[in-house]
């Protein structure tokens, strides 16, 4: 019915833009129904066999569901027998339980069922795409979503549940392994999941299983432990390593693990997955390096945020936006200040790219289904925690944490809820600030009107005049006031749409620059943000010209517009007037381009780049805002080595090569608001 897995993987292949399909359940709630189940898969002829006790206590109206695939043999109640639950074959069994006036009710359904095949192509999109439950000799899985086993629905759960597989396999769903048996009849665990969970996914496949104990805060034993395929057993040991830094990372920042163990599992497709106690990757995505210092953290933190504290789908889910503010982003941050600036000007622009109708507000956010919700419901709401964050403090942000930690353990919680929470620990009203961040789309859009000076008798009284569009928000800008003897940063509380505010000054102010360190979660102009390649790739406007007429080079070039473009690229001659409005992109040999940059009066090589490499690329801004992309190397071979590299750096503005290799890349300066004081 309802998929409750986080999937976040946005680092690591390029199809991680789709989510599940996903619906919200109507009464999502907790009132003691508790799941004892027995699973036998046989993964060579995909079939599931299981028993399921389901006990409701202080029952009132349910509906027990089980999905279309799967047969029943046998469903009783309390009150004797429950029939199959369908009338026709391929739909799912549905049994709606009037109320029962008694203590507590109790169902048992037997069931069985064919897997589907598994299928290792799927790439990541097509495996949120179909919450199907697929199994195979090189693994199972079966997601929440697939509706394996009878469920009740719109409730939280506690359940046990034994799992049955042939020697050799191995298997798990999120919880504490209470018990296990291997032997050459088969494997055996019974794994308990004690608190209200959402939903059970169950994984399954030839694993060699690592153990290590981390030691939580009040010497708590934690188990960890890697689920690996034997082909990457060896990656085992340096997870581990990671999994307990982050886990100290995270408990000393804010609160206990709620857990007792957490695994690393997996999985044959190249998926990426977080449940409760684990994390669901693929072999090829394990094997990158990267993911132990990014992913990793992101999923580990959401057994605080999201499988720990569980967000009102209904009324938006905030937990992308603080675990990747508390992740992805605060590794940036432990990184370097202009790490963490660049990660922003990325949010920011990502946004400012946004096409009329992709941006919605935060409380309607639930799951990443596209690109453009990506841009909302993690970059926007992990740049709402860092304003908050900014607007607080360190300290009282860092006890707010806590104590949404504290106070909301295992329950549905809301932005509302969270509102309280930051409310009463730093004593201030917040509701401007969460209405005008949550409630609307879009963001303001501020320009610096003007700036006089006027010199007193042993000071300078400085006015600024900010506008902003309508309508208003409650913000506090960052100027930068330059002078002689250096920069001063000053803050201004913006509540008009426009406002003049005095400051008095011992430097005479020379230049002011609007929120230069990109605090503020704002609308940018077209001018101001700093082209990269990923313009020319992805609008489908976008004009061509290939500046080899012959040759070699022609024929590569052609090929690399093509792949960077993901579509026949629509290419126009050398002589042709480019389009102002478009955003162009020129291929070329070095001289070719240097020549043709000369006829068309736009400025040269910049420093960056020039003299460096075999070959470079590089963005230029116009004044209209549509970007220019020019590719330049020494000769068709090294135009060629750019074929399968460059489409992976659309995020660049300027990029230098040495055959495959990036030896220079970057984002250009974000060009600034500036107004010279009067
Ligand atoms: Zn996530």
């Amino acid at each position: 019915m309802f998929i409750f897995i986080r999937h976040c993987l946005f680092l690591v292949v390029m199809c991680l833009v789709s989510g599940p399909a996903f619906s919200i359940p109507m009464q999502a709630q907790f009132n003691d129904v508790e799941y004892d189940m027995t699973v036998s898969i046989d993964p060579v002829n995909r079939t599931l066999t299981g028993k399921s006790t389901i006990t409701v206590k202080q029952p009132r109206e349910l509906q027990l569901m089980l999905g279309a695939a799967f047969e029943v043999t046998q469903a009783l109640s309390n009150d004797g027998t429950l029939g199959a639950g369908r009338e026709v074959s391929n739909q799912p069994h549905v049994w709606n339980i009037p109320v029962a006036f008694r203590q507590q009710v109790q169902f048992v359904i037997h069931w069985q069922g064919s897997l589907a095949p598994l299928d290792t192509s799927l790439d990541h999109q097509q495996t949120l795409g179909r919450p199907v439950a697929v199994s195979g000799e090189a693994g199972t899985f079966l997601p929440d979503g697939s509706d394996w086993y009878p469920r009740v629905v719109g409730h939280l759960v506690r359940y046990k549940i034994n799992i049955e597989l042939p020697a050799g396999q191995k298997g798990l769903v999120a919880g504490r392994l209470v018990e296990e048996n291997e032997s050459q009849q088969g494997y055996q665990a019974l794994f308990e999941f004690p608190n209200p969970a959402e939903g059970i996914d169950l994984m399954a496949g030839p694993y060699v299983v690592e153990t290590q104990i981390y030691e939580g805060v009040k010497n708590r034993p934690i188990q960890l432990r890697t689920y690996f395929h034997p082909q990457i057993s060896d990656l085992s040991r340096d997870y581990l390593v990671s999994v307990k830094r982050y886990l100290d990372k995270y408990e000393s920042w804010i609160g206990e693990y709620p857990y007792t163990e957490f695994s690393i599992v997996s999985s044959p497709t190249p998926t990426g997955f977080g449940m409760p106690t684990l994390t669901y990757l693929g072999i090829d995505v394990l094997r990158l390096p990267f993911i132990r210092d990014t992913s990793l953290g992101h999923e580990i933190l959401h057994n605080w945020w999201g499988n720990g504290v569980y967000p009102d789908y209904r009324r938006g889910n905030w937990s992308e936006g603080l675990t990747t503010f508390m992740a992805d982003y605060a590794y940036k941050e432990q990184e370097s200040s202009e790490a963490a600036r660049e990660v922003r000007l990325g949010w920011l622009r990502d946004f400012s790219a946004l096409q009329p109708g992709q941006d919605a507000p935060l409380t309607s956010f639930t799951s990443r289904t596209h690109g453009a919700s990506k841009i909302v419901g993690y970059n926007k709401a992990a740049m709402f925690f860092f304003m908050l964050r900014d607007q607080l403090g360190e300290a009282v942000f860092q006890r707010a944490v806590q104590g949404l930690w504290n106070t909301r353990r295992f329950k549905i919680t809301s932005w509302q809820d969270i509102q309280k929470v930051f409310e009463i620990i730093s004593g201030q009203h917040l509701d401007a600030f969460f209405t005008q961040w949550l409630d609307r789309s879009g963001a303001p859009f501020i320009v610096i009107n003007e700036a006089k000076s006027i010199a007193a008798a042993s000071d300078y009284q400085l006015v600024i005049t900010l506008e902003q569009s309508e309508p208003i928000y409650q913000l506090r800008v960052p100027v930068a006031i330059e002078s002689e003897q250096g920069v001063q940063i000053h803050s201004l509380d913006l509540r008009q749409v426009q406002q003049s505010f005095t400051l008095t000054l011992s430097e005479k102010p020379l230049s002011i620059l609007l929120d230069p360190d990109l605090r503020l979660f704002r609308q940018l102009e077209p001018g101001e943000v700093p082209p990269i390649l990923r313009e020319v790739m992805v609008n489908s406007a976008t004009q061509t010209v290939i500046l080899s007429h012959q040759g070699e080079a022609r024929k590569v070039a052609e090929t690399l517009a093509n792949k960077l473009q993901d579509r026949i690229p629509q290419i126009i001659s050398p002589a042709q007037q480019i389009s102002t409005t478009a955003p162009v992109l020129i291929i070329g040999l070095q001289s070719e381009v240097d020549t043709w940059l000369g006829n068309q009066q736009l400025p040269p090589r910049p420093d960056e780049i020039k003299g460096k490499g075999a070959a470079q690329v590089w963005t230029i801004n116009r004044p209209q805002g549509a970007s220019l992309a020019i590719v330049s190397a020494q000769d068709a071979a090294a135009l060629e080595a750019l074929l399968r590299p460059l489409p992976h750096y659309g995020r660049q503005s300027y990029i230098v090569f040495e055959d495959h290799q990036v030896i220079e890349k970057g984002i250009w300066p974000i060009k600034m608001q500036k107004v010279m004081v009067k």
